[in-house]
């Protein structure tokens, strides 16, 4: 039984002390109840601060331990408030936002967050796409728009694979590519796409090895197309991620994070149907609680 907030009364409640917070993320950590990290047994007994201590071996685990809030100098409060706001806001947040919001002197601090977020925003062994997929490659950048073509220069190539959906578009995935080869591009499809599925593609032939690997290619040439564009869905998705990289983070990313700015945009379009905030509040807790912890270091501010 997953719980979590409706609104933000019911957030303030659920949330007003260190020791609910603590209780809280050992529930969706631990959904079956607790069993020690050591010998498995289920018999223990809570102390203070989120520790749990082995009635039969004595050993003692935290619940923060070996996640992504294990070394925070800051309140839990803080930072479930924090992904409360971050899922609450439709296209996202920005450092600065972020910092204003939580009145943090320092902007390092959300900084360093909101990155650490978007790494428990797609959990390592999440679904590949299936039924007809289809895929494309766009590139982006923070100052020119980029024309069409591949190879161009001081931009990321990105591959966007959209699932076509009765209304739409269904889930879509987006990973940073070195290139457009035919090698690289088997390979993205084989980490996104179940094998058995349809892959639509506007005719590149980097994508004609796909049958080798059981997919069924449907190239189609844009000229070929009723409308003219033989590849709508990734267009869309494209257009919208632009927008996104430029409007809510002014186009400021550097390439080395460009990865993870793709997994919350995949993490926030995926869910964007899903009525509950709540629920996408869960998820963004559980991704933390499954993650590792993340060194600033390993973050490597370079503003
Ligand atoms: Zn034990």
């Amino acid at each position: 039984m997953e719980r979590y907030p409706a609104d933000m009364t019911d957030f303030m409640e659920m949330f007003s002390t260190e020791e609910a917070c603590l209780e809280y993320l050992s529930l969706v950590r631990w959904p079956d109840g607790y069993a020690c990290l050591r010998c498995g047994s289920k018999r223990h007994w809570k102390k203070a601060r989120g520790l749990f201590s082995c009635c039969d071996c004595s050993y003692e685990a935290s619940v923060t331990a070996g996640t992504l809030f294990q070394d925070t100098h800051k309140p839990l409060r803080f930072w479930l408030q924090a992904i409360w706001y971050v899922v609450n806001q439709k296209n996202g947040v920005s450092a600065l936002g972020l910092q204003k919001v939580m009145g943090f002197s320092r902007y390092q601090t959300t900084w360093e967050w909101l990155h650490k977020l978007r790494r428990a925003m797609v959990r390592p062994n999440r679904d590949k796409l299936s039924g007809l997929v289809e895929v494309d490659e766009t590139f982006v950048g923070s100052v020119h728009s980029g024309k069409r073509g591949r190879g161009a220069e001081g931009k990321s190539l990105i591959f966007i694979a959209a699932e076509e959906a009765t209304r739409g578009i269904g889930r879509i995935r987006l990973s940073l590519l070195d290139n457009a080869a035919a090698e690289t591009l088997t390979k993205v499809v084989q980490e996104t796409i179940e094998p058995g599925s349809h892959v639509r593609s506007d005719g590149w032939r980097g994508y004609n090895n796909l049958p080798r690997y059981g997919y069924t290619h449907i190239p189609v040439m844009h000229k070929d197309a009723a409308s003219g564009d033989a590849t709508p869905l990734t267009h869309r998705i494209a257009s919208l991620l632009k927008r996104w990289l430029l409007g809510t983070h002014q186009g400021a990313i550097s390439h080395q994070h460009l990865a993870y700015y793709l997994d919350e945009f995949t993490f926030r379009f995926n869910r964007r149907t899903s009525r509950s905030r709540g629920k996408l509040f869960y998820r963004l807790v559980e991704g933390a609680l499954q993650i590792g912890p993340v060194p600033a270091k390993a973050l490597k501010h370079k503003m």
